[in-house]
């Protein structure tokens, strides 16, 4: 892994950091860049802003690996206010949610967190939108898929998260190719041990390419989740291939990162949905973005210093 990305990686969990972080003046305006604020308000105007310019949106609630029920129960609160709420604005066609089965207690009980999602899925449901499953780390990847399974016989619309660095990918891919399927495909984001998953960036994206393959031939519903511009080239050419018009899959990039190019594919006929995190742990999020691009470390550092 790049040094810089472990060194920020390793500030992610170190308390005295995150202190200096989340009190320095500036703070507020490099998080507002990527999160769309603390409350579900905050998550319901940003969705109406992004919704207003042609874009749709698929909401996280930030937080992960809950060690306990009660933190597990806030979040699934959190999520069925927050679908109310798009309901009531009648923001549900164009807004789903994205969950962390971590989040809903998946490291203290898969039957917990199974039950806890299913509760997120059928409030969706009744607001007239659906939840798309996160993936984590490699070590959740077999329980999330068996949720998945479970969750979809009562709420079949339910998405899946598959990433192309884990070597076992294109395989899973074949399996949730069928109709109705809807399957997010990312590069992945976890430091993952080589036994699991390609190191070479370039083995990622071929592995990726391949994927899309697999995805865009089958009879689901593929949405690519990545800011790369070549493989968002590729994927426009495998699509016409495959003689899938725009709107029989989307793009997705998250909310902050590339939002000209976002405005761009949705200007040009694409569906391009941004992933919008909100909530009050907001700081592990804001550390991955940094790690993932040294320009947004530097965004970072300068409006520490007041010069952004
Ligand atoms: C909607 C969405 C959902 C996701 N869900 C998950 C998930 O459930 N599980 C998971 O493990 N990961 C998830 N990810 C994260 C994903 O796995 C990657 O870590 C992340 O998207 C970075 O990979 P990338 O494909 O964007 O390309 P990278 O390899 O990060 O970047 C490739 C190229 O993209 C361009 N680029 C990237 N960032 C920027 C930027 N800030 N500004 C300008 N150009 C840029 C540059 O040209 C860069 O060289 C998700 C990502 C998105 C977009």
């Amino acid at each position: 892994m790049n040094p810089l990305r472990s060194l920020i990686l390793a500030a992610a969990g170190n308390d005295t950091i995150r202190g200096a972080v989340a009190t320095a003046p500036l703070s507020r305006d490099v998080v507002a860049r990527f999160v769309a604020g603390e409350s579900a308000a905050d998550a319901v105007l940003t969705t109406r802003k992004l919704v207003a310019d042609g874009l749709r949106v698929t909401l996280d609630h930030l937080g992960e690996d809950t060690t306990d029920t009660r933190a597990a129960e806030d979040t699934v609160r959190a999520y069925v206010t927050l679908l109310h709420a798009l309901a009531i604005d009648g923001l549900t066609e164009h807004a789903e949610v994205s969950v962390k089965l971590s989040a809903v207690g998946q490291k203290l009980d898969e039957r917990l967190a199974l039950d806890n999602a299913a509760r997120i899925c059928a409030a969706a449901q009744a607001a007239g939108t659906t939840v798309t499953l996160d993936m984590e780390d490699h070590t959740t990847t077999d329980s999330t898929l068996d949720i998945l399974t479970s969750l979809r016989r009562d709420h079949p619309q339910t998405g899946a998260v598959v990433q192309a660095y884990l070597r076992r990918t294109e395989a899973d891919c074949r399996a949730l190719a069928g109709a109705g399927s809807r399957v997010r495909l990312c590069k992945g984001a976890y430091a993952e041990p080589e036994s699991v998953a390609y190191q070479d960036r370039a083995e990622v994206d071929r592995s990726y390419v391949r994927c899309a393959n697999v995805l865009l031939a089958g009879a689901g519903y593929p949405m690519f989740a990545t800011h790369d511009p070549r493989l968002i080239r590729i994927v426009d050419d495998r699509a016409r291939w495959h003689d899938r018009k725009p709107g029989r899959y989307e793009y997705q990039m998250l909310y902050g990162v590339r939002p000209a190019e976002q405005r761009r594919l949705a200007g040009a006929g694409e569906t391009v949905r941004v992933y919008v995190p909100y909530g009050v742990q907001w700081y592990g999020y804001l550390m991955r973005r940094l790690a993932e691009r040294p320009a947004n470390l530097a965004f970072f550092a300068r409006a520490l210093m007041g010069r952004k």
